[in-house]
């Protein structure tokens, strides 16, 4: 099947260097194996969309030299298909009445993450009105193979708990709207940043029930400071740009060759791009 990739970066600020990572090694992939690389707005989380960050994202890639194929995808035009699909759904998906601080004092917590315990799954406890609407999980786990962390197997069930597809704000959660838009897109392979590993099972769990197909995945490290702390808005690099470039193939194991003009460093890289090159660690130091 012809390749497509793509970038979905949600417009919540500028691109820093962990997500010019993410980018760059997307990027490459598509371009080496010939295919499609697409770009999709991840807006739909509106009270977190900063005005201007997604217009600000398009001038990065495009003065990075990172050219995407056709029109860009903005997910907050999309409503009807995230409607539609959780129409699709119906029978597998309930409301849910539970409060923010109902869940808190209700979740279980491992390892740190909270889990829905399924207060709401056989109806709404008398006085309680739907606020979120969530999918009824299944304790088998799901498996899949990451290009570059290996093997990994989740039970959705045990780990997350029925989860939210459509938020009490009104808002389709990004799991829903993902698997939504990367099978209308025909999206063959998605890499993006370790930090949705977690997300993968719950997304093929939705492409199961969507009769949507699975992709490919690859999960490059997250970029932290060399304190070990995730990269934020804050930290390195409000605006990562052409001078990054390096830096961000060094991150993903590869290393130019001294004296290549700045014009020859991406087609270098789409030649010498090698997955297995990249560490295999959910989150990495970026180069100071
Ligand atoms: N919009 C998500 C983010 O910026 C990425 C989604 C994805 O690549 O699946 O974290």
């Amino acid at each position: 099947m012809a390749y497509v990739g793509r970038f979905a970066p949600s417009p919540t600020g500028p691109l820093h260097f962990g997500s010019l990572v993410a980018a760059l090694a997307s990027w490459m992939d598509a371009r080496q194996a010939g295919g499609r690389w697409l770009l999709r707005m991840e807006d739909l989380d509106s009270p977190r969309v900063i005005p201007g960050a997604a217009d600000a994202i398009l001038r990065q890639l495009e003065s990075m030299g990172l050219a995407w194929d056709g029109p860009v995808v903005y997910q907050s035009a999309r409503l009807e298909r995230y409607r539609d699909a959780l129409g699709k759904l119906q029978g597998q998906v309930y409301p849910c009445g539970c409060t923010r601080k109902e869940l808190e004092d209700s979740a279980l917590a491992i390892d740190g993450s909270r889990i829905y315990p399924g207060t709401c799954r056989s109806g709404l406890a008398p006085g309680k009105t739907a606020r979120a609407v969530r999918l009824r999980t299944g304790a088998e786990p799901i498996r899949f193979s990451d290009r570059v962390q290996g093997e990994m197997r989740q039970s959705v069930e045990r780990e997350i708990g029925d989860f939210v597809l459509l938020r009490a704000d009104g808002v389709f959660a990004y799991q829903l709207a993902v698997v939504v838009d990367d099978a209308a897109q025909g999206v063959t392979d998605v890499v993006r940043g370790a930090d949705l590993l977690d997300s993968t099972a719950r997304q093929i769990l939705l492409q199961r029930l969507l009769g949507a197909a699975t992709p490919r995945y690859l999960h490059v490290p997250v970029a932290t400071s060399a304190a070990g702390e995730k990269l934020s808005k804050q930290t390195r690099a409000a605006d990562a740009g052409p001078g990054e470039i390096a830096a961000a193939l060094e991150f993903l194991g590869m290393n130019a060759p001294a004296g290549l003009p700045p014009g020859e460093l991406l087609p270098w890289a789409v030649r010498a791009w090698e997955p297995t090159r990249i560490p295999r660690t959910r989150a990495l130091a970026a180069p100071a």
